[in-house]
């Protein structure tokens, strides 16, 4: 498959020890770029060993396992259980530190609308409308993200063929349709909160993934023993606000 996308360069690479859920410590690179078509500052997350080999990459090489994880301020930083942006994070990084690959950590906050208007639209949210709804009542699209800088930052780290942690189908069409080859798709586990059910059931319709557990192996509301709950919600939360 020959890429789509101009590849972007590295621009600097520098070791980056980071602190696993689990209170262990995994060493890790983080890569800034030069040529990325939107301009702006995203970065990736080398962890574990298939990401130091970059000639790995051959016929039956175990490929890296990437995410695609779009910033979110107030689930990555601030713990909001709105959303689970912040768990899904933690789960990314631990995972990928496993088996080894990439995290790329993607400015493009509230589904690519931005930080204020994503505010904006958990008002509206409030008054009964859903995520998508309320992109669309602000005059977005329901979903803005784009990821071609993934693939032109896939593509300057060497990597043309992956498996994908995530549960978006967009994101594995859009890389392909880069040229970057998703070998596998990984489901990420459901983190369910007080508040996010509705959020996660809206989420599981528009993905159209199967509302029964069987996918996920437990029923909804039975708690793992790190917390993750896997299974999507079929129903919308009613405990949800
Ligand atoms: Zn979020």
């Amino acid at each position: 498959m020959l890429p789509r996308v101009t590849a972007a360069t590295i621009r600097r690479e520098v070791r980056l020890p980071v602190r696993l859920r689990d209170g262990s410590l995994t060493p890790a690179r983080l890569f800034t770029f030069d040529g990325l078509c939107d301009g702006r500052e995203h970065v990736a997350l080398a962890l574990g060993d298939r990401a130091s080999d970059r000639t790995g990459a051959g016929p039956g090489a175990a490929v890296p396992l990437v995410r695609l994880h779009s910033e979110c301020l107030t689930g990555d930083a601030f713990g909001s259980e709105r959303c689970d942006c912040g768990p899904q994070l933690q789960e990314a990084v631990a995972r990928i530190s496993d088996v080894g690959g990439y995290l790329l950590y993607l400015r493009q906050e509230g589904r690519g609308i931005g930080l204020y208007s994503k505010v904006d639209a958990y008002a509206l949210q409030e008054d009964g409308l859903d995520t998508y709804e309320a992109n669309v009542a602000l005059g977005f699209g329901e979903d803005e993200r784009d990821y071609t800088v993934a693939a032109q930052m896939l593509l300057g780290l060497g990597v043309e063929r992956l498996d994908l942690l995530s549960n978006n189908p967009d994101k594995s069409t859009q890389l392909e349709a880069a040229g970057i080859r998703v070998e596998r798709c990984v489901p990420t586990g459901l983190h369910v909160s007080s508040v996010n059910g509705r959020y996660l059931a809206t989420k599981a319709r528009r993905w159209r993934l199967p509302p029964a557990s069987d996918r996920w192996g437990a029923p909804l509301g039975r708690p793992r023993a790190d917390g993750v709950r896997r299974a999507w919600a079929g129903e919308e939360d009613r405990a949800a606000p």
